[in-house]
């Protein structure tokens, strides 16, 4: 049994004192949400804050990204031991940190160890350009991906599929309102689960949740979820509406529940 997620990046999106206002906004209602993981993903400069206001509650904190060393002279970075004792979750590889950053399969694979050795679980972000899908060759990159960043890391001793989320988010869907269609974004997550059952091991891919991303909304999450192989959501700029967000974690905690 896959336990339902859904995650909000707020990306570089709201100052500390509009994210306090934003998890007000949010909170009570998310909190009553049973069987969906839900899990904030706001700037770094309001994770204590956020982190606070979260205590108590059934909704868990993730950073955006993080460095894959400890601490040292690495000016501007945020380690996984300044993470840990603030988040659960840290979204990783994610393609705004692929393509404005200069993020290499390589460095993403150095930063999921990272985070699984300091107790913190990646939200590994995998998908093709626009190019790579017109060019048919999805499933090429989505193999390579998923491969680098895994590549090394012990499975049994780290009980991954439990201390992993993979999140399938093609370039050519985030932020542009261009949704993949749920059929194609099923069977390309589909792939991935074969991906990771050849790399590990079939009962793993089984127990992974692996997540759309890309313009999803209150009025197109069901469209996602209604299928069985979609574990779920990350939301990128609905997560930003405080009504939105609630609508998409409640449509996911329905329709997943219908079909227990
Ligand atoms: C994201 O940032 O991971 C994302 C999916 O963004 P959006 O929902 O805005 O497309």
């Amino acid at each position: 049994m896959r336990i339902p997620f859904v995650a909000g990046n707020w990306k570089m999106n709201t100052t500390a004192t509009e994210a306090e206002k934003l998890v007000l906004e949010m909170l009570e209602k998310l909190d009553r949400i049973s069987g969906v993981e839900k899990v904030l993903c706001p700037p770094f400069v309001s994770l204590v804050a956020v982190s606070m206001m979260l205590q108590g509650s059934s909704i868990k904190l993730g950073a955006q990204n993080m460095y894959f060393e400890a601490k040292g002279a690495y000016t501007g970075e945020i380690s996984p031991l300044m993470l840990r004792e603030l988040c659960e979750f840290v979204i990783l590889g994610h393609s705004e940190r692929r393509w404005y950053f200069g993020e290499t399969d390589e460095i993403v694979n150095k930063k999921v160890k990272a985070a699984l050795a300091n107790k913190l679980k990646p939200i590994l972000c995998v998908g093709e350009r626009l190019e790579e899908n017109e060019a048919g060759k999805t499933e090429e990159v989505v193999n390579r991906q998923v491969t680098a960043a895994l590549n090394g890391i012990e499975p049994v001793v780290l009980s991954i599929a439990k201390n992993l989320v993979i999140a399938y988010e093609p370039v050519w869907a985030i932020g542009t309102g261009k949704a993949a269609g749920g059929e194609q974004a099923a069977a390309t997550i589909q792939f991935i689960r074969d991906v990771v059952a050849k790399l590990w091991n079939k009962s793993i891919a089984q127990d992974l949740r692996i997540l759309y991303g890309g313009s999803v909304t209150g009025a197109n999450i069901a469209e996602f979820i209604s299928h069985p192989e979609i574990d779920g959501a990350l939301v990128g700029g609905a997560s930003l509406k405080a009504e939105e967000f609630v609508s998409i974690v409640e449509k996911t905690a329905e329709i997943k529940g219908r079909k227990k």
